[in-house]
């Protein structure tokens, strides 16, 4: 071919300028393109995210169904700051299975909590009716949900379209009674134990309180290993440092923390060290990243803890004044009133949960990392409101440029990887032999 002379070229130019003036700019055509590959990625993470397994091993949701006047299978508005119903709890929540649906959040762990100062029978009461109110949402709707107390069984539910409910007990103190207590919440179907909520038990100390026992007792690490024989996950959210150490060193399986986010970005000592993160995973553990404010965000941890240290002596005073169990919720009542008297706090973009995830993945591998919200039992950031802006998180993710197979691991697969992984460790120390005896801390 004869290449055209620059005058003859020039000339083609300015024979065409006039049609050229119709086309549309370079600039143009650049923002058309980048709005197709907009679209497309929204398109790729919307099929992702409802291919995907997506669970999530931290929800508070479980109070609400000892609640005869509350549906799950009814949908509810999201929970908005200070909009008590006379209950002192707000009238809104996260989660419900209409809004589990629409956010495409297949299963969930629902968190069987009792708060760590009751202890001994009445904890395990608590408990027992607690699991017996997720067994029976699931047995009462059987085509629309499934338990699972095992990976495969996660996937066999999946496949048939099923919501998936698991149980974790929040709390070590709720096995207070012992080894024999802690073998029957496992053949209930709980699935992982949270060796502590935010004060110490007898035999493990917590984040949230002054260090009792260096970590954990000799009883404690026979806790931890009859979890791994019972093929339940241990669970260092909420734990002291040093609790999470000896934890790791005990088990044989590898461990979990439930919800818990990077203490690199908010320094909450309830969030995992950058050393702990590697660790945890370098073990085979996975960390689920906590959605709650405080813990994503640094300057609300701080105002946090500011606000709080403005209440203490406003909440000694009701101790005094509004004495015992009966008046706990007459004291909440007069606390919120007093603390919405204060400055509001700080409140972080959902942005700040993608951005825990890639610290996390950055120090540990996609393979460590997942979702552990805390829905129903912490305040969210501004976009995670409720249950239904989950899959704004796997398009960041993929915007952020993570394979499919990357997001996949984070919104269900890692943890289900590691449930395997508990579920072989048990078979294998079931095979050498019986557990402890019913010994008590
Ligand atoms: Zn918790």
């Amino acid at each position: 071919m004869t290449r055209p002379s620059p005058a003859a070229f020039l000339v083609a130019v300015l024979l065409c300028a006039p049609a050229l003036a119709q086309l549309p700019s370079a600039n143009d055509l650049a923002a058309r393109a980048r709005q197709l590959e907009t679209d497309d990625l929204a398109a790729r993470a919307r099929q992702l995210h409802r291919d995907a397994i997506v669970l999530d091993t931290h929800i508070d949701t479980t109070w609400r169904l000892l609640d005869a006047e509350w549906s799950f299978f009814d949908r509810h508005e999201p929970a908005v700051r200070g909009s008590a119903r006379g209950t002192g709890r707000p009238a809104g929540n996260a989660v419900d299975y209409p809004r589990m649906r629409e956010g495409g959040l297949d299963g969930a762990f629902f968190s069987i909590f009792v708060p760590g100062t009751v202890t001994g029978p009445p904890a395990v009461v608590r408990a027992l009716e607690q699991i017996d109110a997720v067994r029976q949402l699931v047995e009462g709707h059987p085509g629309e949900m499934a338990l699972a107390t095992s990976a495969a069984e996660v996937r066999v539910a999946h496949a048939a379209g099923k919501t998936i409910a698991l149980m974790g007990v929040e709390g070590g103190h709720m096995i207070s009674e012992g080894l024999a207590v802690l073998r029957d919440l496992a053949r209930l179907g709980v699935r992982y134990l949270t060796l502590t909520h935010t004060v110490n038990t007898d035999w493990a100390d917590s984040s949230g309180d002054t260090p009792a026992h260096d970590g954990l007792t000799d009883f404690g690490k026979s806790v931890v290993r009859e979890l791994n024989r019972m093929g339940v996950m241990v669970d260092v959210s909420h734990a002291a440092d040093k609790t999470f150490w000896d934890a790791l060193a005990a088990s044989r399986a590898p461990i979990i923390a439930s919800h818990s986010s990077c203490r690199a970005i908010s320094e909450h000592p309830r969030n995992l060290s950058d050393e702990m993160i590697k660790a945890l995973a370098a073990k085979g553990g996975v960390i689920q990243i906590n959605y709650m404010d405080a813990y994503l965000d640094h300057d609300t941890y701080v105002a946090q803890e500011a606000r709080d240290k403005a209440l203490a002596p406003i909440r000694a005073d009701l101790e005094k004044t509004h004495p015992g169990p009966e008046n706990a919720q007459k004291r909440m009542q007069e606390l919120r009133a007093a603390a919405s008297a204060l400055p509001p706090l700080p409140r972080p973009s959902w942005e700040k949960i993608v951005e825990h995830i890639d610290h996390a993945v950055k120090l540990a591998g996609d393979e460590h990392v997942g979702l552990g919200s805390d829905f129903d039992g912490a305040s969210m950031p501004v976009g995670m409101e409720d249950v239904t802006h989950l899959p704004k998180i796997t398009e960041a993710l993929l915007r952020k440029g993570y394979s499919e197979r990357a997001v996949r691991n984070i919104l269900g697969e890692n943890v289900l990887r590691l449930m395997e992984r508990v579920e072989q460790v048990a078979r294998e120390l079931q095979a050498e032999g019986r557990g402890g005896t019913p010994g008590r801390p």
